[in-house]
Order: C-alpha cells, then structure tokens, then sequence
C-alpha cells in the first residue's frame, strides 16, 4: 500500500517546456531540465556577453569590475568586502586522493586521512615523470639573514 501511495505520486506529465534525456536501454533514471524559459539566442546583446545572457548585461559588469578590484587590492575602499567574501564562502569539492566529499577544502587539507595520503609516496608516478623533466633555471642560495649580516659587516 506504502508503495502504490509513492508510485502515486511520482507518476504524471512534465510541466512545458522541459528537456527530458534517457538512456536507451532503460537501465537508468532519466534526467531532466524544466525551465520557465527555455534559452533563447539573443543577437542584440553587446559582444562579448554570452548571447544565452539575455536579461543581465548589467552581470558582466559587475563581473568585470570584481576582477578589477581583487587586481588593485591596495585599495581598501572597494577591494576589502569582496575579499573577505571570497575567503568567507568554504570550498566544497570531492577529494580523489581520499575518494571522499568535503564541506570546506581548508579544513579538508589539514585533516588525518589526507595529510597521509599527501606525506605517502602515492605522488611516485608524479615523480617519475618529473625525474625525466631537465631542470634549467638558475638556482640561487637560500637568502638567509645571517649572510647579509656578514655582507654588511665586510
Ligand atoms: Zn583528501
């Protein structure tokens, strides 16, 4: 009874418009995208915002004067909320080092199982690549603070 209740329910009609996609061979769940309006190609829109941006040219904008910001981030008056707005927002991902979902990668990075994997010698394929890779840029001395002092006193 439970289970004529649900199908109930899941049974019906998509609402127009939609985009329905399913496998052939029926073996899995069809996805689906519904939309109010469905993307129209909008010729009018000044080069170069995507022709599918119908409604908000005023986003680019924005978009650009965010870049812009963050480049001169010596200036306090614009650049400092936006900035603490990108460090606020925690980065969620999937880690295939640890084959698991985090809620925020910093505190990810810094937990058990992934500082093995990074301190493991899991990174050998990397490596090996990296040994048949020739290394010519100039290398210069660790700068320590002790040299300058026995610059200085010469
Ligand atoms: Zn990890």
């Amino acid at each position: 009874r439970v289970g004529i209740g649900a199908q109930k329910t899941r049974t019906g009609r998509l609402k127009k418009p939609f985009v329905k996609v399913e496998d052939m061979s029926q073996l899995y769940r069809p996805f689906y995208l519904q939309l109010t309006n469905m993307p129209f190609i909008n010729y009018s829109i000044q080069k170069p915002c995507s022709p599918f941006d119908v409604d908000k040219p005023s986003s680019i904008q924005k978009q650009t004067q965010v870049k812009l910001r963050i480049q001169t981030d010596g200036d306090k008056c614009g650049g400092t909320p936006i900035q603490l707005q990108l460090k606020e927002k925690k980065k969620k991902g999937y880690c295939e080092c640890c084959l698991m979902k985090y809620e925020d990668l910093e505190t990810h990075l810094l937990s058990e199982q992934h500082r093995n994997f990074a301190q493991s010698n899991q990174y050998q394929v990397v490596d090996d690549i990296v040994s048949k890779l020739v290394f010519d840029f100039v290398e210069y001395e660790r700068d320590t603070p002790e040299k300058k002092r026995i610059k200085y006193s010469v």
